[in-house]
């Protein structure tokens, strides 16, 4: 989790520059417009106070009031110095042939005027230049700037990744036998094409990883380049967006030349729901996103099997994706990484604490076994925080509290034992709590209490916390409705016991009502509406089954929801004696094990 985080901020950061740079670089441009402007306008007015009309000067050479012109060849700007005048005023002259030739005629005609001719000088012409097409220059090197940073970035990235071809090997992914199993063939495609191709075999060019963030699928695409030996070109779909049109479709054409010239190679790309989703309108950012797509598409369709280029992608939202790019050719493979089962689990503990002092007492078999539903990064990350609690409380090596603590914390959140509860916050939170435990105590498939807290944590004011038992591919619709049950008990407690509610149940609810709604509209567990899939159904799509259907839906949403609370609150009464108990309890102890929680229940 911190970890996805951390790659994020990195992420943000080196964007952040990149507007930084741009930021800086148009204000120095603004500025340097702005000061060449004050300046030509300054010389402008200056010119302008000693500027003679062109009919002027004619008007004064008739009348015999110029004593000297100095002019230079090549330019129509002339210097014209007046009898009885101090300053030289300069004259714009149309046609300076013509002009000279008026200049010699009064001379012949006997007025003294002295005229200058001198050849333009090399130094003069080269300010007078500069200035002209600075504003030019100056637009030119930025762009080439702005498109240098773009591209050094881009480029960086993408030899950081080829020069050192990842180390990664099948060994370091635990669990995914299946999935690594199914990649087998690709890495034999990439160390030995030739074996494919003569037999006249397919391979897929492109493979579709799906899966929550975290569950290694960055990892099993590195293992794929380092088993095969080759090198691992990767690119975040996010980092395809860019600012300037055309700009993402251009990377992907680079990414692919990349490709090219060091095949047999394998192509990541990170996140491609960001460039790959579903092509809609044709607005702003959208158009820019096709753009990218369509790139993506053609440079797929565009290199042969022989090229032994693979594409792999990631995503945890496959439901965005176009639906072009799943086609023959394109991503026609589709592989699910999981969260990992107990085995899983228990492989990741030990791959991740190999490089960390664990004590004796640490049971990974026990923490795999509490961690039902996180993923390997999460199981990583708790090992992590192990290890720096143990640093915290100075213990010679990690201790299995200090696991138990990790774990607690990256589940629940940090334990705030310093917030200050009143005590009728207190009570509140101790019926809550003791609510949940009571209620999943008397149903079958919610008796796994392992501990109830009324400890703050995190944003919980207290917590009751399931022992997680064998992994389950399938619930049950019982235990759904069980769990509705369980959810809500800590909000029927409150109304039984204190007959006043409070907004500590907003969790429970919002979890119980996503979990009512899927059973509607996913699972097809509704009696009257039957096992249909309603889920992301656009509107003309919902209209197929009726015109009220959204209405239906709420209201059987709704009755398993009142069915559930019901219930919770006629178990309460009819047990409300350990309720009190064990509400008692958690105001005298603030928390209660698995075995304590038991020992209420015996006789
Ligand atoms: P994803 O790309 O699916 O978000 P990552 O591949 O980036 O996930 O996984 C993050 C980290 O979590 C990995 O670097 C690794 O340390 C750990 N991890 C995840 N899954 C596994 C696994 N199956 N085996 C070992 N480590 C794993
Ligand atoms: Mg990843
Ligand atoms: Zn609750």
């Amino acid at each position: 989790m911190s970890k996805n985080r951390n790659e994020n901020k990195e992420k943000n950061k080196k964007n952040d520059k990149k507007i930084w740079l741009l930021v800086a670089l148009t204000i120095i441009l603004v500025v340097l417009i702005a000061m060449l402007g004050v300046f030509l306008v300054q010389n402008k007015q200056q010119e302008e106070k000693n500027v003679l009309a062109y009919t002027d000067l004619i008007k004064e050479l008739s009348y015999g009031n110029i004593e000297k012109i100095e002019m230079k060849t090549g330019s129509t700007t002339v210097k014209v110095k007046m009898k009885n005048v101090e300053e030289e005023k300069t004259t714009i002259v149309p046609n300076t042939e013509s002009f000279i030739e008026l200049v010699q005629t009064k001379v012949a005609e006997g007025n003294e005027i002295e005229l200058i001719q001198k050849s333009r000088s090399v130094v003069s012409q080269i300010p007078s230049m500069i200035i002209t097409f600075l504003p030019t220059l100056i637009m030119v090197a930025l762009f080439i700037m702005i498109f240098k940073i773009q591209g050094l970035g881009e480029k960086g990235k993408i030899y950081d990744d080829t020069e050192r071809k990842t180390k990664i090997k099948f060994d370091d992914v635990a669990g995914l036998d299946e999935e690594k199993a199914e990649m087998i063939e690709i890495v034999e495609f990439l160390k030995k094409p030739e074996k494919f191709t003569k037999m006249g075999a397919r391979i897929p060019k492109g493979v579709l990883l799906y899966g929550k963030p975290g569950t290694g699928k960055t990892l099993i695409a590195k293992a794929i380049a380092g088993e095969a030996d080759v090198p691992f070109i990767s690119m975040s779909g996010s980092e395809f967006i860019e600012m300037f049109a055309g700009l993402g479709a251009s990377r992907v054409r680079k990414l692919f030349e990349k490709a090219r010239k060091l095949a047999p190679c394998i192509v990541f790309i990170d996140e491609i729901d960001a460039i790959g989703s579903r092509r809609t309108s044709n607005s702003g950012a959208e158009t820019e996103n096709n753009q990218t797509l369509n790139q993506l598409l053609v440079e797929m369709d565009g290199f042969s099997s022989e090229e032994t280029i693979i594409v792999l992608a990631a995503t945890n939202r496959p439901e965005m994706l176009d639906k072009a790019l799943l086609r023959p050719g394109r991503f026609d493979r589709q592989i699910t990484i999981p969260t990992p089962d107990l085995k899983g689990r228990l492989e990741i503990l030990k791959i991740h604490s190999k490089d960390k002092r664990l004590s004796d007492d640490v049971n990974l078999e026990n923490i795999a076994e509490d961690t039902a539903g996180l993923t390997g990064a999460e199981l990583e990350n708790i090992l992590n925080e192990a290890a720096i609690i143990a640093t915290k409380n100075k213990h010679e090596d990690i201790e299995n509290s200090d696991v138990e603590e990790a774990v607690k914390k990256v589940t629940v959140g940090l334990e705030k034992r310093t917030r200050v509860m009143s005590q009728k916050d207190k009570k509140l939170t101790a019926y809550h709590e003791a609510g949940h435990a009571v209620v999943s105590r008397y149903l079958p498939t919610q008796t796994n209490v392992k501990e109830v807290s009324i400890i703050p944590r995190g944003i919980a004011g207290g917590y009751t916390m399931y022992k997680s038992d064998e992994d389950k591919y399938y619930i049950s619709k019982t235990e759904m409705q069980e769990k509705l049950i369980a959810l809500l008990g800590g909000r029927a407690a409150e109304k039984l016991v204190l007959d006043d509610i409070s907004t500590g149940a907003s969790n429970d609810i919002e979890v119980a009502t996503k979990i009512a709604r899927d059973m509607v509209t996913k699972y097809g567990m509704s009696d009257t509406l039957g096992p249909i899939d309603f889920q992301g159904k656009e509107p003309y799509e919902m209209q197929m089954f009726g015109e009220n259907i959204g209405d239906k839906i709420g209201e059987e949403v709704k009755t398993l929801i009142d069915i559930a609370y019901r219930d919770a609150i006629s178990l309460l009464q009819e047990h409300r004696d350990k309720l009190d108990m064990i509400a008692q309890a958690l105001l005298e102890k603030e928390k209660i094990n698995e075995e304590d929680f038991k020992k209420f229940f015996e006789n």
